[in-house]
C-alpha cells in the first residue's frame, strides 16, 4: 500500500489561510520567531521522518507488541533506534522551553507534529506525547527546583514522563484514589499505591521515566478535593548515581490496539516523591493542563482518520471491479477502479470532509490555547481561555468518535483486503477504538460540555462560539456563491442554539434531561463548528481558485458541498434526539435489564 504522505498544503492552507498562525504568534512574547517558513520547514521534515521511519514500523509494534520480562518492559523491534534518531534530531523539544533546552516553538507546532507522529505510529508517537504532557504539567506546577531536576530531561529525551491516574477501582471518579503519600520529614514523600492501565509505564527507550501520580495526603479531605500530584522517578539520584526507587511493573495489558504502547500496573512501594504544586490541589493542576491533553487525543482521531483516508484512496484507485452505473469509465482497464462507484465515492468524501474538517477545528482550539498560554493582554488571554475551554471537549470526543468511523469507513472501502492484516487499515481500527475511551471517556467529555462547559459564567464560553459564527454568517447571508454553504451551516446553528436552550432550561429542572442529551448534544455542536469552518473555507477557497493550485481549491469547494449536503442533515436528527428528552431512556427500569 502507497505509504503515508504529510498532508503540507491543507496544513497550510489551514494554518496560514483559514488562521494567520504568524500573525497569532507574532503578539504572543517567546513565538514572535516562528515565521510560516521555519514552521513549514520544520513540519515537512518530520512529515518525512514519520513516513520512512515511523510508518514502516506500525506494523511491527502491532505484530510484536511490548514484553515484559523480569520486570522491564521490552518495546517492539526498531522502537529504539527510531526513539534514538527523534531524540538525536531535537524532536523530543519540538515545543519545550529554551531555558530547559527547549526549540520553544508554540504548542499548536506540537499539534501538526502529532498530527504526523499519530497517522504513523500513534503506539510509538504515545512515549513521545506522555512526555511531553509531563513536562508541560510539571512547567505549569512544579516548585523551580523540580523544574531545573527533571525538565532538562525530559525536554532532551533521556528521561520519559507518564500520567498516573487511574487505580482499579477508580477511572473516570478519581475521587476513590487510593494511593497514599506520606511525608518523609523533608521535602519529600513516600508513596504507597498501584496504578492500571499506564501508558509508557515501563520501556527501554529512555534510561528513567518520571511518573506524575495522583495520590492523597494524610488526613486529606474525602473525594476529589483530596487528591494531589507527585513526581516519582523509578530511578532516583543519590550522589549522582540512579538507584531503584520503589517502583515496578507488575503486568502489561493485552489489549485490542497500540499494541507497541506498553500498558502497565506500576505499584510504588515506598517510593520517593515529590509534591507537584498545593496539597489537595491535584485535580487543579490536573484540569489546567488537559485542555492541551485532550486536544491530543483529539488530534489522534484526526491523525488515523488521515491515513486511513490515504489508504482507502490508494486502494480505491488501483482495485478494479464491475463498471461505473452510467457507463464504463476506464475502456483500457478490464473494469473499472471502484473510485467511480458512488457508494465507495461517500465513503471517500465523508472520510475527507471529516479530516479537512477536523484539521481546521483543531486549530482553532489550538491557537487559542496557545493565546491564553502567552498573549501578555489578560483580557485576550481569558477571553481564548473561554474558546479553547468550550471546544476542548467537542474536539477530543467528537473528532475521536468520526476518526474511529473514518477508520472503519476505510476497512470498508478495501473490502476483503481491509479485514486482512496486510493492508494496515484494521490496525488502524484497533488503535482508533482506544481515543474514544482515555483522557476521559466521550461520555464524559460530553457531560463536560453540557454540565460545566455551558453554563459557566452565565454562557460566557459559549458567546466566544456563538459570536464569531453568528457574525460570520449574518455577513455571507446575502452574497449569491455563499448561499449553498451559509444556508445549510445556518439552519445547524439555529437548531443548536434551540438545542442549548432547551438544555439550560430542562437540564435545570432534571438533570438527566441533559444527560440524556450530553453525546447527541456534543455530536450536534461538532457538526455545527465544522459547518461554520467548512463555509469559512469554501469563501476563501471561492476567492482564490485561480493558478497553480485551482484544482486544490476546487477538491476544497466540492468537499464543503458534500458536506454541507450529504453530512451536515445528520444535524436535523440529532436535534430531533435531544428534543426528545430522556423519558425513554430513564423510564426503563434497571432490573429489567
Ligand atoms: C490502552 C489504555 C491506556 C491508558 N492510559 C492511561 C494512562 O496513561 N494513565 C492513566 O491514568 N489512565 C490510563 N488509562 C485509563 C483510562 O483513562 C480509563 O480507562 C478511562 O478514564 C475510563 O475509566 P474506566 O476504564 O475505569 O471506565 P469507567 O470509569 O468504569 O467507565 C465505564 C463506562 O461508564 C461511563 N461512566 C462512568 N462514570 C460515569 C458518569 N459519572 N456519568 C456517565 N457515564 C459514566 C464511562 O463513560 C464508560 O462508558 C488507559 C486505558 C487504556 C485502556
Amino acid at each position: 500500500m502507497a505509504s503515508y504522505k504529510a498532508p503540507l498544503r491543507d496544513l497550510r492552507f489551514v494554518y496560514y489561510e483559514l488562521f494567520d498562525a504568524e500573525a497569532t504568534w507574532a503578539e504572543l512574547p517567546g513565538y514572535e520567531d516562528a515565521t510560516q517558513d521555519l514552521v513549514l520547514a520544520v513540519v515537512e521534515e518530520l512529515g518525512k521522518i514519520c513516513g520512512e521511519v515511523l510508518e514502516p514500523l506500525n506494523s511491527v509494534g502491532d505484530e510484536e507488541g511490548c514484553q515484559l520480562r523480569d520486570g522491564a518492559v521490552t518495546t517492539p523491534t526498531g522502537f529504539i533506534e527510531a526513539y534514538r534518531l527523534l531524540q538525536e534530531g531535537g524532536w523530543t523539544g519540538l515545543v519545550g522551553r529554551p531555558e530547559y533546552g527547549g526549540q520553544g516553538l508554540p504548542p499548536t507546532v506540537g499539534a501538526m507534529a502529532t498530527e504526523m507522529l499519530c497517522a504513523t505510529n500513534l503506539a510509538f508517537a504515545m512515549y513521545l506525547g506522555l512526555t511531553e504532557g509531563a513536562s508541560h504539567a510539571l512547567d505549569l506546577h512544579a516548585s523551580e527546583e523540580i523544574k531545573q531536576k527533571l525538565i532538562p530531561k525530559l525536554i532532551d529525551g533521556t528521561w520519559a514522563g507518564t500520567m498516573c491516574l487511574t487505580e482499579p477501582q477508580c477511572g473516570t471518579d478519581l475521587g476513590l484514589v487510593r494511593t497514599l503519600a506520606v511525608p518523609s520529614g523533608d521535602d519529600t514523600f513516600s508513596v504507597n499505591g498501584s496504578k492500571i492501565f499506564i501508558s509508557a509505564g515501563d520501556h527501554d527507550l529512555t534510561e528513567n521515566i518520571v511518573h506524575l501520580v495522583l495520590a492523597r495526603l494524610p488526613e486529606a479531605p474525602p473525594g476529589i478535593k483530596g487528591i494531589s500530584l507527585l513526581a516519582i522517578p523509578k530511578l532516583r539520584e543519590v550522589d549522582g548515581e540512579l538507584v531503584p526507587n520503589g517502583v515496578g511493573c507488575s503486568s502489561i495489558e493485552h489489549k485490542m490496539g497500540i499494541k507497541g504502547s506498553s500498558t502497565c500496573v506500576i505499584n510504588f512501594d515506598d517510593s520517593i516523591g515529590w509534591l507537584v504544586g498545593e496539597p489537595h490541589k491535584g485535580m487543579r493542576a490536573m484540569f489546567t493542563f488537559m485542555n492541551s491533553a485532550r486536544l491530543h487525543v483529539g488530534v489522534q482521531g484526526l491523525a488515523l482518520a488521515e491515513a486511513a483516508s490515504q489508504k482507502a484512496v490508494a486502494f480505491a484507485r488501483e482495485r478494479l471491479q464491475g463498471r461505473s452505473l452510467t457507463g464504463v469509465k476506464y475502456p483500457q482497464l478490464e473494469a473499472d477502479p471502484i473510485l467511480v462507484h458512488p457508494d465507495v465515492r461517500k465513503m471517500l468524501l465523508t472520510m475527507r470532509a471529516f479530516t479537512e474538517g477536523a484539521r481546521a477545528l483543531t486549530a482553532w482550539a489550538s491557537l487559542a490555547i496557545d493565546v491564553h498560554d502567552r498573549h501578555p493582554d489578560p483580557a485576550k488571554c481569558s477571553e481564548a481561555d473561554d474558546l479553547a475551554s468550550l471546544l476542548t471537549p467537542v474536539v477530543k470526543a467528537f473528532q475521536t468518535d468520526l476518526g474511529f468511523d473514518a477508520t472503519n469507513l476505510a476497512l470498508q472501502v478495501c473490502g476483503g483486503y481491509g479485514y486482512t492484516r496486510e493492508y494496515g487499515v484494521e490496525q488502524l481500527v484497533r488503535d482508533a477504538r482506544i481515543t474514544q475511551i482515555y483522557e476521559g471517556t466521550n461520555g464524559i467529555q460530553a457531560l463536560d460540555l453540557v454540565g460545566r462547559k455551558l453554563p459557566a459564567h452565565m454562557g460566557r464560553y459559549l458567546r466566544r462560539f456563538f459570536h464569531p459564527v453568528q457574525q460570520f454568517l449574518e455577513a455571507e447571508a446575502e452574497v449569491p456563491e455563499m448561499q449553498e454553504f451559509v444556508g445549510p451551516a445556518a439552519k445547524a446553528f439555529e437548531r443548536l442554539q434551540r438545542a442549548t436552550a432547551w438544555i439550560a432550561q430542562e437540564g435545570m429542572k432534571n438533570p438527566d434531561q441533559a444527560g440524556a442529551a450530553a453525546t447527541d448534544y456534543l455530536h450536534l455542536f461538532g457538526y455545527t463548528a465544522f459547518a461554520y469552518l467548512w463555509a469559512r473555507m469554501a469563501k476563501i477557497s471561492l476567492a482564490k481558485r485561480e493558478g497553480s493550485d485551482k484544482d486544490f481549491y476546487d477538491a476544497k469547494l466540492a468537499t464543503a458541498r458534500f458536506f454541507m449536503q450529504r453530512l451536515l442533515p445528520k444535524s436535523g436528527a440529532l436535534f430531533a434526539i435531544i428534543m426528545a428528552g430522556s423519558d425513554a431512556v430513564m423510564a426503563f427500569p434497571d432490573d429489567a435489564f
